[in-house]
């Protein structure tokens, strides 16, 4: 978070360096993995049961500059809560004993090993326990000659995967983007593979400066700790090549180091993944790649109600040949999106992921776990496959509603309705790339590289609808911010004021009624002098407009129900509720008066008007890393 002006902007986006990090893993690429799922003791991996996946947390506190409460909240709450958040979700064969590989760095020509270091690192800066490494046997004078076997650890039968927990102030952690606005949170990356190319240790680094205890930030650090375990876990580009099939056969068979076009058109040596995994497509006026994978392209039919979409796209804006999270244009409230949503409920962890993991080979998830996401969905092909302002026309996507804009400053609700906001948009310093050009003017365009520059509406941090503290004395619009508000557009003024046509986007309680499929609508009058009675209205039906309301002159736009119930629905529903509703309310931002036409704070990204410098390579997690 950080001041601007008179104004508190929440920076919603944060640098996510898991590209960065990963490249710096050694890994010890020249050794053989041992055999975890042992023929011979009847273990084969086919008839091996998926079982919920079980952390050894190991935590390195001791070189970390943390104070007790804070080295605490790490090891009693926030890091396990995620462990078991995704222990609940995912399963994976459990190794017979989880061992991992020695690292030999010298082979001979027949590819046998010559050497093995006696020391083993995750990471490059954590040193592995000689208790998990595993044997690995050498020649030392050549071939078949003077040869031997390092000695084996116990390994671990209580854990499918050893995670390093560090809280260093690393050169990492003092990253920042192009504005040096945002900091980093946490990163973590994968450090060794399971002969099946599971990864079964890892690391994750929290930030000394950006752990927080106070109890209203802990929901985005619990986002950003469940992004950075996926990341442990596998979701990461360093696995795509290394996916397997169903019956644990490799997807891309076989591995190889080769020329691949990357991301940004550049032709990089690096592991390739094959094509029934990931894709390089043309997308609108770019060429993007595609998680094709067939678990993911069906979420995805699904989702936005297009049966011709090949998958999901990834994130393309990385620095690294292949990004590691999705793409934030299509799938801007994912949880493994690059960038963070800073609303109550923070980026969704929803099929779209946990579809990846199944078909990854490693995990099976359970889907009930799923969260619903809202942007673009049920939109059609033509939300995945035009341009979100037409570059003929000027004109934004019309469907769905509340998302594209094309006309900076226009108010607006945010697409979750979950704050009223504004069309953010600005000029660039120079020419933006050809085909994110949606306007005359050439630098004009929306404030997210990740998000094609496309202008989305971006809520105002003192019109979140769920902060309490908005509430002021003087609501005549039957408004109010509470856990259970939505925006809604409205001219509904009260009674003993004169009626003025200009819609409004206000804040509104409102409830669901799953059967009836209808939404309820207080209207608050707590905050006026009086009368102190509330109205209730009924929509019955999605942008059903509601007049000659009692007590109010003026009309009520209803929202759809998905938007808010949907939502409802994913609170209720196989979530930790403590875990995710815990200080989620009282807000820290800065307090103003109604809003104005000056009032431009922004919770998504700071918007910085004309020549603002473009903000690169943040990543999700919540208000963090
Ligand atoms: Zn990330």
């Amino acid at each position: 978070m950080i001041l601007m002006g008179a104004w508190t902007v929440i920076v919603a986006s944060h640098r996510c360096i898991h590209d960065e990090i990963r490249k710096t893993v050694e890994r010890p690429v020249l050794s053989t993995k041992p055999e975890l799922y042992d023929a011979k003791l009847g273990r084969r991996l086919s008839q091996t049961p998926w079982s919920p996946i079980r952390f050894r947390l190991v935590y390195k506190l001791d070189d970390s500059p943390l104070g007790m409460t804070e080295k605490n909240f790490l090891q009693t709450k926030l890091v396990p809560n995620a462990a078991n958040f995704w222990s609940n979700i995912l399963k994976v064969k459990r190794p017979a004993k989880l061992l991992v590989e020695a690292n030999c760095t010298h082979v001979w020509s027949d590819k046998s090993c010559a050497r093995v270091d006696a020391e083993n690192w995750c990471g490059g800066v954590i040193p592995i326990d000689p208790k998990y490494v595993a044997a690995h046997s050498y020649c030392s004078t050549g071939p078949g000659s003077d040869c031997g076997t390092t000695s084996a650890g116990p390994g671990i039968t209580d854990a499918d995967y050893v995670l390093f927990v560090t809280a260093t102030a690393s050169a990492s952690c003092e990253s920042t983007g192009a504005t040096g606005s945002t900091s980093t949170l946490a990163y973590a990356t994968s450090c060794r593979e399971d002969s099946q190319d599971r990864p079964i240790m890892g690391y994750v680094n929290f930030c000394p400066g950006a752990v927080n205890v106070n109890a209203s930030e802990y929901h985005r650090q619990h986002r950003v700790a469940l992004h950075e375990f996926a990341h442990a876990l596998g979701f990461s580009a360093q696995s795509w090549p290394r996916f397997r099939t169903p019956s644990g056969e490799p997807r891309t068979s076989p591995l190889s180091k080769g020329p691949y076009t990357c991301a940004d058109g550049s032709t990089q040596e690096i592991y390739r993944p094959g094509d029934t995994t990931v894709k390089r497509l043309s997308m609108r006026g770019k060429m993007a790649h595609f998680m094709v994978t067939p678990r993911v392209r069906s979420v995805a039919r699904t989702y936005f109600q297009c049966d011709r979409l090949p998958g999901v796209e990834l994130e393309d804006a990385a620095k690294y040949c292949l990004g590691s999270h999705w793409d934030e244009r299509t799938m801007y409230d994912e949880l493994m999106s690059p960038v963070a949503q800073t609303h109550r409920e923070g980026n969704r962890l929803s099929a779209f992921t946990l579809a990846l993991f199944e078909d990854s080979g490693w995990y099976m998830p359970d889907y009930q776990y799923a969260e619903k996401m809202l942007f673009g969905v049920g939109a059609g092909c033509n939300f995945v496959e035009k341009k979100c302002v037409s570059p003929e026309t000027h004109t934004a996507l019309a469907t769905p509603v509340n998302t594209f804009c094309d006309t900076s400053g226009e108010q607006s609700c945010t697409y979750d309705r979950r704050a009223c906001g504004y069309c953010a948009m600005g000029n660039y310093v120079s020419a933006i790339p050809a085909p994110f050009r949606y306007f005359s003017d050439n630098t004009l365009g929306g404030t997210l590289r990740q998000l094609d520059y496309c202008p989305v509406y971006s809520g105002y941090t003192n019109r979140l609808c769920t902060d309490i503290s908005n509430n002021d004395a003087n609501q005549l619009r039957g408004n109010l911010y509470s856990a259970d508000s939505f925006c809604a557009k409205s001219t509904l003024l009260d009674d003993g004021y004169v009626p003025n046509s200009v819609a409004r986007y206000n804040c509104f309680n409102m409830t669901c009624d799953p059967s009836s499929r209808k939404i309820f609508v207080t209207l608050d009058r707590q905050h006026i002098p009086s009368p102190k009675t509330n109205v209730i209205l009924t929509c019955q039906s999605d942008g059903e407009v509601l007049s000659n309301v009692p007590g109010f002159s003026g009309e009520f736009h209803c929202p759809e129900w998905y938007t808010i119930c949907g939502l409802s629905h994913d609170f209720t529903s196989g979530f930790n509720v403590t875990d995710l509703t815990s200080g989620s309310t009282g807000a820290d931002e800065e307090q103003t008066e109604q809003l104005s036409s000056g009032d431009k704070i922004g919770y998504n990204v700071p918007f910085m008007s004309i020549t603002w410098v473009m903000l690169t390579a943040y990543c999700s997690h919540v208000d963090g890393a």
